[in-house]
């Protein structure tokens, strides 16, 4: 039978050459971005180039790369490329937790949020706990486009309200830990916010998680609290590789009020290896502080939202808009971009994302800048003029892209769409029907 089977096959080779021809060989690359101005703070790149994308991952970043060898060729002349952005600190366990609480409805779902501002991975700032972070993996993270990480509140039950928020019997070092081993690269972190207590229960048991677990610390320090000044915490509680968020935000006396630059404890404590993130929020950021400080050289580490239903729709918006406030103070767009993509992805300890090394995951932000009058505003509604603003015009994930504000990928409605059998290779995009094969042979 086998036999019989074989030479049936033998006898079909011979008989059809045709039908088993090889497959069309594909151009060398999925996906050029051609004539961008790549910024890559890894590698140091600040040129313009060209990008090139395989399978998901970078291929090639260099000069005179031909659309000859990519299925798909973008043109981004005068447009700035990014690896895709990392928001290092939002709310998205939009969840069961109580009213108003950042486990319910005072969280976003990521998705409607990220690719718009060119971001492709968002940390979770502790909105779930080990009780209840896999009830936020199962909802959210298992079901988003966009790559959600997330660190987890050092109370069990996370930020489910302040009754729970305070309770320190439900702060355990320990079971955190066991629930961050359980989710390597997953879990990133370990959080402690919003804690109002005298005692240091809240950032002691997150130490013994982030020691347990090798993962840093990110401190919201919640009350301020003669009992536990904010010098202690920088200059003796927090481990290099921590990191301190709200940085610009004067609730914790940040700000030295002789120099009006920062304290003591914060110079100290970025000296000894603490990063300093902004967590721009809804009441985390106030100009008194951002303008005097980039003044003196004290600038963030890392950019990001603190996004939840709040900051988006008040001063913070979105992680372009933040980057773009630091910009009408003072910072480069070269800094923006590190303090949005390698910063973020080093302190997380995920270093194959933020860069655009070959062979990293393909996530890119394709950037316009807009020049014209605009306004930024902080927590307590006053105003800085500025003349730039970050627009997100094209954002790829793992090869593929997934927002795209101008239709850049696209071609005329009415224009001939070739051959579009290999584009899935490159857009997450659905594509125009090929001609359908004219009717068979009547005779
Ligand atoms: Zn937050």
């Amino acid at each position: 039978m086998k036999k019989a089977l074989a030479s049936t096959a033998v006898a079909a080779l011979l008989m059809a050459p045709m039908v088993l021809a090889q497959p069309p060989v594909l151009p060398a690359y999925d996906l050029l971005l051609r004539g961008g101005h790549v910024i890559d703070a890894k590698n140091n790149i600040d040129a313009v180039m060209d990008l090139a994308i395989k399978d998901g991952k970078i291929a090639r970043v260099a000069k005179g790369l031909s659309p000859k060898d990519a299925i798909k060729t973008i043109e981004v002349a005068g447009l700035y490329v990014t690896p895709g952005l990392i928001d290092m600190h939002v709310h998205v366990y939009n969840g069961t937790g109580e009213k108003g609480s950042y486990a319910g409805d005072l969280s976003v779902p990521p998705d409607g949020f990220t690719f718009r501002a060119g971001v492709t991975t968002v940390v979770d700032a502790g909105c779930s706990g080990w009780r209840n972070f896999e009830d936020f993996k199962d909802r959210i993270i298992d079901r988003s486009k966009t790559r959600v990480l997330a660190m987890l509140n050092i109370v069990g039950n996370g930020m489910r309200g302040g009754r729970y928020e305070q309770n320190t019997a439900d702060m355990d070092g320990e079971a955190t830990a066991a629930m961050a081993a359980k989710y390597p690269g997953v879990v990133v972190g370990i959080k402690t916010a919003h804690y109002n207590g005298n005692d240091w229960i809240a950032v002691d048991q997150a130490e013994i998680a982030g020691v347990k677990a090798n993962l840093p610390v990110m401190v919201d320090f919640g009350g301020d609290r003669p009992a536990r000044p904010l010098y202690d915490l920088l200059t003796k509680k927090l481990r290099p590789g921590d990191v301190y968020t709200h940085m610009y935000s004067g609730l914790r006396q940040e700000q030295d009020m002789k120099t009006m630059g920062p304290q003591k404890g914060m110079i100290e404590g970025r000296a000894r290896g603490v990063w300093f993130d902004a967590g721009t929020g809804g009441g985390s950021f106030k100009w008194s502080l951002a303008v005097p400080f980039v003044k003196q050289g004290f600038k963030p580490d890392s950019l990001s939202t603190d996004l939840h239903v709040d900051s988006m729709n008040s001063a913070t918006k979105d992680l372009l808009n933040v980057a773009s406030k630091m910009m009408a103070i003072g910072l480069s767009l070269k800094e923006v971009v590190a303090e949005m993509t390698w910063h973020p992805a080093r302190q997380i300890k995920r270093e194959e994302l933020g860069n655009l090394s070959p062979g990293s995951v393909a996530d890119v932000a394709v950037l316009s800048v807009a020049n014209g009058k605009f306004g930024f505003t902080d927590m307590v509604n006053t105003r800085v003029n500025g003349t730039k603003k970050l627009v997100d015009e094209l954002t790829i994930k793992g090869g593929k892209i997934v927002y795209d504000l101008n239709g850049l990928e696209a071609l005329p409605w009415d224009a001939p769409q070739g051959d579009v059998s290999n584009d899935n290779r490159w857009t997450s995009w659905p594509r125009p029907k090929p001609a359908a094969p004219p009717p068979p042979d009547a005779h």
